[in-house]
């Protein structure tokens, strides 16, 4: 009976393996279609400095405008283009895109203003990365210090040695470095001096430790004042309420990003959004 009931088991698995990879494998066809039918597009949510309110930069982040499953966010098909090195066509197409709503924005813009793009491990990995960064500058007529890289811990750690070097390459070219979701993956605390890095950005869940009393506030302290001790400047991610921007201002945190100011938007959207505010937040 046992054994049975085993094999019962075993083909039930082996049923849901084969659906599973099904339906992976139709994902990646249509993630590769994506790409061709440009189905896949950035979203723009503002960065603003933590005192004047003023409008500094804009992240892009991709969403995919699936035509059945409607938008889809990161989360749902970013793991698969980095498996499958989708994600090389895909963050290129995002850093192009980037460069023009940057464009866009320089016409509008009172003050200079940068454009983040998140970049995965494939990319930096590849050995002509640099090449290809140029070329799309170039193409797209953008200056690179309007640019801002961001890539998280765990990426920079992986290879750091080599991983070093392409950074400081690309920081001589003037593109600007931030160290994303900060604290999430090696609390590299003890390096952050040794890093070429210009911006640090706190992840999202130290700040939605902070609470009414203020508490989980001391931790995010420290990382700021030894940010500051070493000229890098902090951005802290996913601001929501007041209470979180209160304490972020008492810490001397210098840019805020999150839904308290914008959620991601389309470009059209946030450049009226740019626009109708005349570059700054009022807190
Ligand atoms: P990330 O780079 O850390 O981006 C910040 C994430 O926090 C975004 O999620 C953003 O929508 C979300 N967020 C912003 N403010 C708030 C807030 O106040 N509350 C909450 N709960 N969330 C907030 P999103 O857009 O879903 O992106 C998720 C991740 O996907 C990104 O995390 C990034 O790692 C990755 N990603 C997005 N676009 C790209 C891309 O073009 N290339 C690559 N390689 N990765 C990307
Ligand atoms: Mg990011
Ligand atoms: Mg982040
Ligand atoms: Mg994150």
């Amino acid at each position: 009976h046992a054994k049975k009931q085993g094999k019962k088991t075993w083909k039930l698995f082996e049923e849901e393996m084969q659906l599973s990879i099904i339906k992976r494998l139709r994902l990646e066809n249509e993630l590769q279609q994506a790409l061709v039918l440009d189905q896949l597009v950035a979203f723009y949510q503002p960065q603003v400095h933590i005192l004047s309110g003023v409008i500094t930069g804009f992240e892009a982040l991709v969403r995919w405008e699936h035509p059945s499953k409607g938008l889809m966010p990161p989360f749902d098909f970013i793991p698969l283009a980095e498996e499958t090195g989708l994600i090389i066509p895909l963050g290129e197409l995002i850093m192009r895109a980037a460069c023009r709503f940057g464009n866009s924005l320089k016409k509008k813009a009172k003050t200079k203003i940068r454009v983040a793009v998140n970049i995965s491990a494939r990319q930096l990995m590849q050995e002509d990365f640099l090449q290809r960064v140029k070329k799309i500058m170039r193409e797209e007529n953008y200056s690179p210090d309007a640019l801002e890289f961001e890539i998280t811990e765990s990426i920079l750690m992986e290879s750091l040695e080599e991983n070093i070097e392409k950074i400081k390459e690309l920081r001589s070219m003037g593109i600007h470095i931030s160290l994303d979701d900060f604290g999430t993956g090696y609390s590299s605390l003890r390096y952050l001096s040794s890093l070429p890095i210009d911006i640090l950005k706190i992840d999202k869940s130290f700040i939605q430790e902070i609470d009414n009393t203020a508490n989980g506030a001391a931790i995010i302290g420290t990382i700021i004042q030894l940010a500051h001790q070493t000229h890098i400047q902090v951005v802290a991610e996913g601001i929501e309420n007041k209470i979180q921007l209160e304490a972020m201002q008492k810490l001397n945190c210098d840019y805020l990003q999150g839904y308290l100011i914008s959620r991601p938007q389309p470009s059209t959207k946030i450049l009226d959004f740019y626009e109708s505010r005349q570059g700054k937040f009022s807190f």
